[in-house]
C-alpha cells in the first residue's frame, strides 16, 4: 500500500462549489509528487481532504494521520514560545517525556539548520527561518507523509531556492511520501519525482508527468 492513497475522491462544499472531482492518486513514500494548476483548481482543498481536516463528499483517503508533517504558507507557530518550544509542541501533546522530547527537538531543529537559535521567539525570526521551524516541527513526529501547501510562496526567491534545497536534501535523508502544492512549474519540475496537473472547474487531474531523473536523489 502506498503511503498515501487517494481513492475517486470528490470533495464539493457545503455552498455547492465542486473543488475536487474524482482524484485518485497514489503516493509511495520516497516518492515527491507536486501537484500544479491555476488559482481555484482545488489543490488546496485536495490537501485539506489529506490531513484530514476536511472530509471527502465521496471516496475516500489512506493515510497515517499519527505520522503526517505539513507545512502550509500561514502555518502558525506559537508567539510567545521559542523555537526549540514551538518545535517540541507535537511531542508534548503526545506526552512524550521531557528527555526523550528535547532530542527530538534537537535533532530536527539541526537538520533544518537552526542550531543556536532555540531559544529565539518567531517575531525575531524571518520568513524563511519560520518556515524552517515549521518543517522540524512536524519532523518530530517521524513523518510518513508530508504535505506542503505553497511553504515557500511568500518569500523572496533567492530563499526560497535556498529552502528548496534544504527541503530537497531533508527529503532525502528521511524518504516520506511529499505532496507539494505550487503555483511554480519550475518549483515543480526542481522538486518532484513526478508532476501532477489540476484543472480548474472541476478540479481533476488532467495530465501525470514523471520527472526524468536528472537531480542527484540517491
Ligand atoms: P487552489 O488551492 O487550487 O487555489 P482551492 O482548493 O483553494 O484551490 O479552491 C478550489 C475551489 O473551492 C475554488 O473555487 C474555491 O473558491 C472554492 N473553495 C475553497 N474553499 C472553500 C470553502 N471553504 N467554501 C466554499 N468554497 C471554497
Ligand atoms: P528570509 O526568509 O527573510 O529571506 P533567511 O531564512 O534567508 O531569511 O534568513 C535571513 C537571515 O538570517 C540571513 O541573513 C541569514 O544569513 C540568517 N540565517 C538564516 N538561517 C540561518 C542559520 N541557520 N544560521 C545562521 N544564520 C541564519
Amino acid at each position: 500500500v502506498p503511503a498515501l492513497r487517494f481513492s475517486q475522491v470528490d470533495l464539493t462544499y457545503p455552498d455547492g462549489t465542486v473543488a475536487v472531482r474524482d482524484i485518485s492518486l497514489d503516493v509511495a513514500s520516497g516518492e515527491f509528487v507536486a501537484i500544479v494548476g491555476p488559482s481555484g483548481c482545488g489543490k488546496s482543498s485536495l490537501l485539506r481532504c489529506a490531513s484530514g481536516l476536511i472530509a471527502p463528499t465521496r471516496g475516500s483517503v489512506q493515510v497515517d494521520l499519527s505520522h503526517l508533517g505539513y507545512v502550509f504558507q500561514d502555518s502558525t507557530l506559537l508567539p510567545w514560545r521559542n523555537v526549540q518550544q514551538n518545535v517540541e509542541l507535537l511531542a508534548q501533546l503526545r506526552r512524550i517525556p521531557k528527555e526523550e522530547r528535547n532530542e527530538l527537538a534537537r535533532s530536527a531543529i539541526e537538520l533544518v539548520g537552526l542550531t543556536g537559535f532555540e531559544r529565539h521567539h518567531p517575531r525575531r525570526l524571518s520568513g524563511g527561518m519560520r518556515m524552517r521551524v515549521s518543517l522540524a516541527r512536524s519532523l518530530t513526529i517521524d513523518p510518513r507523509v508530508f504535505l506542503f501547501d505553497e511553504p515557500f510562496g511568500a518569500l523572496d526567491e533567492i530563499t526560497r531556492e535556498r529552502l528548496n534545497d534544504e527541503l530537497l536534501s531533508v527529503f532525502q535523508s528521511k524518504r516520506f511520501a511529499a505532496l507539494f502544492v505550487t503555483h511554480s512549474i519550475y518549483e515543480a519540475v526542481y522538486l518532484a519525482t513526478r508532476v501532477v496537473v489540476m484543472s480548474s472547474r472541476p478540479g481533476r487531474i488532467v495530465a501525470e508527468h514523471v520527472v526524468p531523473f536528472s537531480y542527484p536523489r540517491t
